[in-house]
């Protein structure tokens, strides 16, 4: 099978993928994310929220959609400095999108008492569309299935997965060499590895699209590079150890990186406008994030050591801040914070 089907499957199969069946987020689980790290990163994402609705024209009625909540700590951070903005809660009508059921259910305990009630849909388009959005999403791209291609010397060929089931008592998986893909890319050196991404293209022209559409703004955060480029990227992690992506299919997180070029070109061909690839530290630098740790630090001067650690773990170049990467999708004549500058 492609890797795209494999990811497809670790990830989403109703009986044994990964997210359907036991997610395991935060310290006792497989991997952490940034809104895991600190409460300033969600509530940074509220400021945004706020600040870019203002931007819209103050409307009196639009949705803010969460893609990819997690365990839902990232919303209830957001959902918390939202409640400082009286005009844009009442305005505002909190959505998820979650295809995973263990996750639903843990978001709706995070979110259990927040001030209006949250809904649920399995994709954007179950959202009602007649009101703009602000959508957000945060290591959801990176979930998205890829394909692998490999330079033989000759041609790329499609990379498979196949099983190795000649010298040992069980099965195990290999990668094998699949058909070849008529690609116009240039040589390489033998075994470059390319990616490339269906599900991440059709997915940017479908907010592109929405946006496009209804108004708004949509941002994504996510590692991944801001140039095209060679380079196998698959990466499995279980109990926040990387380990081989054929090794235990189902059991551990699948990502790849993003590919922000090609994803934001998608959402550019369907009409929505696209905001310059920031890097994290630089996103988040530009929402004062900053100045936020300075305040919990004025709050809390015993946690000072550990604040700091969360900021650095954030924004450092060789932490999550230079790795992780921040874009917007948004509709003519916006300029959401942050995006102002043109890189
Ligand atoms: N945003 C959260 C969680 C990231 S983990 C955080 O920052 O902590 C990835 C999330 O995306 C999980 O909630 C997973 O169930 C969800 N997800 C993965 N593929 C999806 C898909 N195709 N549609 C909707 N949600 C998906």
């Amino acid at each position: 099978m492609s890797v795209e089907t494999y990811m497809s499957l670790c990830l989403h199969d109703p009986a044994e993928g990964y997210y359907a069946t036991h997610p395991g987020l935060g310290a006792a689980g497989d991997f952490i994310t940034a809104p895991l790290v600190s409460q300033m990163f969600g509530e940074l994402l509220g400021v945004w929220a706020i600040e870019t609705w203002v931007r819209l024209g103050r409307p009196d009625s639009l949705r803010l959609v969460e893609i990819g909540p997690g365990d839902g700590t990232l919303f209830a951070d957001c959902l918390r400095v939202i409640r400082a903005s009286t005009d844009f809660q009442a305005a505002c009508e909190p959505w998820l999108v979650e295809t995973s059921a263990p996750l639903r259910t843990l978001q709706g305990q995070a979110l259990s008492r927040g001030p209006r009630p949250i809904r649920w849909a399995t994709t954007l388009a179950d959202i009602p569309d007649d009101a703009p959005m602000i959508i957000i999403g945060n290591e959801f791209l990176d979930c998205l299935p890829i394909r692998q291609t490999v330079w033989t010397g000759q041609s790329w060929v499609e990379r498979n997965i196949g099983i190795d089931d000649g010298r040992t008592t069980s099965a195990t998986l290999r990668f094998v060499t699949g058909p070849p893909r008529p690609d116009v890319s240039p040589a390489a050196a033998v075994g470059t590895v390319r990616e490339d991404s269906a599900a991440l293209a059709a997915f940017g022209k479908a907010v592109g699209a929405l946006i496009a559409r209804v108004g708004g703004a949509a941002l994504f955060i996510d590692y991944g590079r801001d140039a095209s480029g060679f380079g196998d990227t698959l990466q499995a992690l279980r109990n926040h150890r990387k380990e081989h992506p054929l090794a235990n299919p189902g059991l551990a997180d699948l990502t790849a990186h993003v590919d922000f070029p090609a994803f934001l070109a998608a959402a550019g061909w369907a009409g929505a406008e696209t905001g310059p690839i920031l890097t994290q530290a630089s996103f988040l630098r530009a929402l004062g994030i900053e100045t936020r740790a300075n305040a919990l630090v004025g709050k809390n001067p015993d946690a000072a050591g550990l604040i700091d650690r969360q900021l650095q773990r954030l924004i450092a170049a060789d932490r999550m801040g230079a790795l992780f990467k921040a874009v917007c999708i948004h509709s003519a004549g916006l300029t959401p914070p942050a995006f102002e500058a043109r890189t």
